[in-house]
């Protein structure tokens, strides 16, 4: 890993929404943490026409909005240019590499880069393409490319754009950017696991019954209409977090906690997803799109009356599945994923239930025992409960359920970073573990094109909205794990006090 952290990073796409809210406040909390030396610059790089000093203000803004605080931020901004360029004229790239050339002059940044293509997805292998050609990757130091979801939206374009930009970068200096992989607690799960007697030997088909993972959102698809027509939940969501939070959950331990090793556990896991297809997809995946409904004691309207969504629109803002991961450890032993929009609560758990102990001697006022469960919050609340049996006070021989909490919102996670502030730091060190391999994107889009393909053909479009806003999603969700004798824990009762 890198020990210099000097590096030029030109952000594509610089005026847009997720520059200013996620990538100038997180470089901003680098910076303030000492984490980016006086070695570092940024090219802010889009269209419109705008002085260095007006862009310069933008960051500023973007880091007041963001974070409330602007220690030291004149001489963070001195760090930021701007270039006017359209990506799609290719007489412009002569003008960036120039400025690009004599920045990294300025800063004695050794010719390392950062390329952030935080733009819409078509650019991706046109900007890749260019940057090869006209000689901005002809560096002495290291070249990185970090890229956006979505990478392709089927296996074929998926491959596509990897040939695109494998022409100018090789594997190992793509950073494909699945921010959940940022999350503190999704970084969590290894160590959870790892690092753990109590936990590791139980993490198999002998002591778990099933695992389920809910991510819920409260929002609606907002302005993001146009794009989300052409991806729905199964694309933008199951395809990337969703399957990376099943392949964290379900690796065999790694020899060491190297890049390549990990990554290649993850793969292991890919490779043993069952196949779901045709006439399968009805009996393992659920789809639903969100009919009006009240949210937050607010009334807001269904999805084919949001902006730039067809009347009769057939995309899914709700998914829920049963994956299956056939090999030694998790053979019978179902992984149920739901994601959707418009939810009841904006959440993101996975609860790890573990199968009854073989005989009851104890019972809850005639109830049996409560099955021992394992919650890690994903967010908004970040920590883990562990739920137990004990006696309860007074009684005979009654049990009753109690929760062991951690929360890392507590003391130990004073300034837990956010997400992209521990990618970026990341990318500059050149530690690639946390961004997803080519590998795992090619067997996640054949697991989910299978399903796509399916729900293309058979429209559901006389069904939606199936599912009214403000709740967990349509009832085939429910029925899908009831026909296994299983149902979702409700998200609300998990829900635990984490101290702030
Ligand atoms: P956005 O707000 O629409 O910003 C797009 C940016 O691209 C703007 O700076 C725009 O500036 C620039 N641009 C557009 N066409 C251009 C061209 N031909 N040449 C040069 N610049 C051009 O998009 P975003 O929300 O920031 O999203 C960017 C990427 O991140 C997308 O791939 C998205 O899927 C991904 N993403 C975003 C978020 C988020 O929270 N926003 C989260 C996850 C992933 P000009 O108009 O001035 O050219």
């Amino acid at each position: 890993m890198e020990k210099s952290m000097a590096s030029l990073i030109m952000i594509f796409g610089a005026t847009g929404d997720l520059a200013k809210r996620k990538l100038f406040p997180s470089l901003y909390r680098l910076f303030e943490k000492g984490r980016l030396t006086k070695q570092f610059a940024v090219i802010g790089v889009a269209r419109r026409s705008l002085s260095n000093e007006e862009f310069q203000q933008s960051v500023k803004d973007s880091v007041l909005t963001a974070l409330k605080k602007d220690e030291n931020i004149d001489e963070f901004i001195s760090h930021f240019s701007y270039h006017s360029h359209d990506v799609a004229d290719s007489n412009s790239y002569a003008a960036l590499k120039n400025l690009a050339d004599q920045i990294d002059d300025h800063y004695s940044l050794k010719g390392n880069r950062i390329f952030y293509l935080a733009m819409a997805p078509e650019f991706f292998g046109p900007i890749a393409l260019h940057l090869k050609s006209d000689g901005l990757t002809d560096v002495k130091g290291y070249k990185r490319l970090v890229i956006e979801k979505p990478f392709g939206h089927d296996l074929e374009s998926a491959k596509e754009l990897n040939k695109q930009i494998r022409t100018a970068f090789s594997e190992s200096e793509v950073y494909r950017i699945d921010h959940y992989l940022g999350k503190e607690m999704v970084r969590n799960i290894e160590v959870i696991r790892f690092a753990n007697a109590i936990f590791e030997p139980l993490w198999n088909n002998r002591y778990i019954s099933n695992i389920q993972i809910t991510s819920s959102e409260t929002l609606g698809v907002e302005e993001r209409g146009r794009y989300y027509e052409s991806s729905g939940a199964l694309r933008d969501m199951l395809q990337n977090h969703m399957m990376q939070m099943v392949a964290l959950l379900a690796m065999e331990p790694p020899i060491k906690l190297t890049t390549d090793e990990i990554r290649s556990e993850k793969v292991r896991v890919f490779r043993a997803l069952r196949t779901v297809e045709g006439e399968q997809v009805k009996d393992y995946f659920v789809r639903g799109q969100y009919g009006e409904g009240t949210i937050e004691d607010e009334q807001v309207p269904k999805y084919r009356d949001e902006p730039m969504v067809e009347k009769d629109s057939n995309t899914e803002t709700f998914v829920a599945g049963k994956i299956m991961i056939d090999n030694f450890r998790w053979a019978g032993v179902p992984f149920y994923i739901r994601t959707g929009k418009r939810m009841t609560r904006k959440s993101t758990k996975i609860v790890v239930q573990f199968k009854d102990i073989p005989m009851n001697l104890y019972y809850q006022t005639e109830k049996m025992l409560n099955p021992n469960l394992l919650v890690i919050h994903i967010q908004p609340e970040e920590g883990i409960t562990l739920h137990l049996n004990a006696k309860k006070a007074g009684g005979h021989l009654d049990a009753q359920e109690v929760k062991l909490s951690f929360a890392n919102t507590g003391i130990h996670a004073m300034n837990t970073p956010e997400g992209y502030e521990k990618l970026l730091y990341d990318c500059m060190r050149g530690d690639a573990t946390n961004f997803t391999h080519w590998d795992e994107v090619a067997y996640s889009w054949n697991f989910v094109d299978k399903i796509s393909e399916v729900w293309q053909k058979t429209k559901a479009a006389d069904s939606f909205p199936n599912y009214q806003s403000g709740t967990m999603g349509p009832k085939a969700a429910d029925e899908l794990l009831e026909k296994d004798g299983y149902f979702w824990w409700p998200v609300t009762d998990l829900e635990v006090d984490m101290c702030k």
